[in-house]
Parts: structure tokens; sequence; C-alpha cells
């Protein structure tokens, strides 16, 4: 079947919530994509950062079928035998003592949420429905009703209310405005190390690291949402480390499931795990053999393969011709690592008309908002990768 049957298939029968780039994809490999008339295309994309470890790596393959021949699902009514050494690898990379998984990365964010709460309840004192948990301008944490209740983007939120109450918005980067928001029942500082979906806006140097302090001199907790900086993508295992701090809880997804499937979750340290009990919180299949197995290679192959330090040089490398671009409509080119954001002045051309031109030469990445280009390949990426992209990105963009 033709590229074009596909679509017209898909956009007659699907609901019409996104906006694809005209392109139909079949095959992967690493950084590289084919298109049904057998075209091939590097992904800038990732699908969001979810593919940090390229597609189809062999050993997650490996790891998904052979555990797909043994067991898929058992549910948290019984125990199976892959989830503790996925839960060990994550706790012991990350630094933590308990984790909760989950399936999407929404779902790790209102598991955060609500642990968020009830440890406002049950550890800080705060009275019954009244915790507040303070997030940023522009976030983007996922689109479930309460996570698009604290939304400030009008398009996440137009007719889908009435929202969930218990949210206080500050500006992102500005830590007197946490201050000033931080009250006797502020449970929690939900942040986002860099805005990704905002734009790729990377925060000045020291905002983490005071936001961080004033949680902790406040008793209020600090939740990095790691789903899309996690793992690798920025130059570190975790943005947060950039600034070296220790939240309280991570939140991650996308590249835990390696790409092939969805795996999210919340690490934390014990105190404050310990205030689910049975009962309270759950998932059918969070935590399922399958998702295990293929979330423990995930994060083998991230540090095996050393995806961190190539996260920073390729980044780095990419970074530094991308300044060199020269024309005038480039307003900043900004990022850490492999998440880097180009942004225009939006009078000439949009970012998505840039986005189709990238397209005819054989590069895939997507606008965000009007006017931002997120450039974020696998992690995989080589020099010669780079340089070839590079090349296209300089004929389209100048
Ligand atoms: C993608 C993303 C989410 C939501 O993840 P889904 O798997 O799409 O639900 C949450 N937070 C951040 C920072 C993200 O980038």
């Amino acid at each position: 079947m033709s590229s074009q049957k596909y679509m017209d298939l898909e956009n007659a029968f699907g609901a019409m919530n996104y906006n694809p780039l005209p392109v139909v994809l079949e095959r992967g490999k690493g950084v590289w994509v084919w298109d049904s008339e057998g075209n091939k295309y590097m992904d800038m994309l990732s699908s969001y950062s979810a593919l940090n470890q390229g597609h189809t790596h062999p050993k997650i393959i490996q790891a998904l079928t052979e555990q797909a021949q043994k067991l898929t699902l058992t549910s948290r009514a019984f125990y199976n035998n892959r989830l503790g050494a996925f839960l060990e690898k994550l706790c012991t990379t990350v630094g933590m003592e308990k984790a909760l998984p989950m399936n999407s990365g929404a779902e790790g964010v209102e598991t955060a949420l609500k642990c968020a709460r009830r440890w406002g309840y049950m550890k800080k004192g705060i009275p019954e429905n009244k915790a507040e948990i303070i997030v940023c301008n522009n976030n983007f944490h996922g689109r479930t009703i309460s996570i698009i209740s604290f939304s400030t983007e009008a398009d996440y939120k137009k007719g889908f209310g009435p929202f969930t109450p218990g949210f206080v918005t500050i500006p992102f980067n500005d830590a007197s405005a946490l201050e000033k928001a931080i009250t006797k029942n502020t449970a929690a500082f939900l942040v986002e190390p860099i805005q990704g979906e905002a734009g790729v806006y990377v925060p000045d140097e020291g905002y983490l690291k005071k936001a961080y302090d004033m949680c902790k001199k406040n008793n209020v907790l600090f939740i990095a949402d790691e789903i899309q900086t996690g793992f690798g993508r920025t130059g570190k295992l975790f943005a947060c480390q950039h600034e070296n701090i220790q939240p309280d809880m991570f939140i991650f997804g996308k590249a835990l499931g390696g790409g092939v499937f969805p795996v999210s979750a919340i690490v934390t340290s014990a105190e404050v795990a310990s205030v689910f009990t049975p009962g309270s919180h759950g998932s059918t299949f969070g935590g399922n053999p399958l998702a295990a197995a293929i979330g423990l290679t995930a994060i083998e192959i991230i540090l095996e393969e050393k995806l961190v330090e190539n996260s920073y040089e390729m980044g780095a490398m990419l970074m530094k011709k991308l300044k060199t671009l020269k024309n005038p409509h480039i307003k900043e080119v900004r990022g850490k690592g492999l998440l880097i954001g180009l942004e225009l002045k939006t009078h000439n051309k949009t970012a998505r008309q840039y986005c189709e031109d990238l397209q005819k030469e054989n590069i895939l990445c997507k606008e965000t908002h009007e006017s931002i280009i997120r450039f974020a390949p696998p992690l995989v990426i080589n020099k010669d990768e780079v340089s070839w992209a590079f090349e296209r990105i300089q004929k389209v963009i100048g």
C-alpha cells in the first residue's frame, strides 16, 4: 500500500488530535527510519525522547521477544520474577530507595501528585483537602484532566473543564516567585529541569539549586519531572545533575521503555513512598514482567553504551554547528546535550514549514508551538550522522 493510502486510512478512522508530517514510517534502526516507499530519513525527534537507545535496539528487542514468550502480565495481584530486578536497577541508578512503576508518563505524574498530597497529609500535617502543589508556567506534564488543570496552554485546556483544584502556578526560572508561593499547606514543587514541550527552555544556572534549597527549608517535596530529560538526553544521566541536586522524587517515562513499550515510574525515598499502602493506588499493567524486562535493559544500554557521554559530545557538536547558521530569522539556539531547540522569529516562515522542508531533505523533526524546532535524535547518533544531518539542516535553514 502507498503512503498516501495509509495516511487516508488513518485520517478516515482516527480522531484528529495530532497533525503529523506527511510521512508513513515502516521500519527503523538506530537513528534511521524508512517510509513505505523505502526512503530513508534521520529521526531527529526520537518520539519526544522515548527513543534514546535508538530504533529497534537489538538488546531491547531480544529482552522483549524472550520475555514475551515466557510471561507478559501478572497484574500486581501476584509477584513476578522480573519486577524486583528492574526496580532495584532503577533505584540504584538513581540513588533512591523505592520506585513505583506505571505505564505512560502522565500516569507517572498522576502517581507523583497523589504521593505528594498523601505525604502532605500524613507526614507534614497539612489539614485535610488543603494540600497545594506548586507548578510552573508553560509546564508540560501530560494530558489527563488533573494535569491539564495546571497547564497554562489554552490549546491543552479548552473545553475540558471543570478542572482539578489545588495547584498554584508561578513563573519558571524564578526562585523568588517560589519562595513567595510556598505556604504551610504546600506539599510539593513540581518542575521540569528543562522545559521540553514548551520549547526547550533551559533555566538560568543556579535556579534548580535555589528552588531545591527553598523546598528543603520549608519541608516541601522537590519533584523533578525527568520524563523527557532523563536517561542521558541532556548530556547528564539526569538533568538535575547539571546542578548537583538530588530531588525528593523523580518521575521517569519515555526512554525508560527503550522505545518499544510504555514504562514509567516515580522514584523516591522509603519515607515518601511509605504513604502508599495496599489498595491506595495501582495499575493493571504497571510493573508487568514484559515492561520490567524491557525497562531493565533500557537502563543497562544507556549505561553500557555510554550514551550519556555521547549525548554530551554529540550535543555539543550539533549545537556548535547550529550556532553557525546565518539565517537572520533565527532568534536563538539553546539546549543541553541532545535536547536542542531552535527558535525562529515567527514573521517569516513557521517552524512547521521548516519541518516540512527538512522532511524533503530526509530529516524528520517536529515543531513545538509556532516558532520552535526541536532537534533530539536518538543518543546513539555518531559524528558522521551529526555532520550528515547538519549539511541538510544548513541547506534548509541556511
Ligand atoms: C511526554 C511528557 C510527559 C507525558 O508523558 P506521556 O507518556 O505522553 O503521558 C510528562 N512530562 C514530560 C516532561 C514529558 O515530556
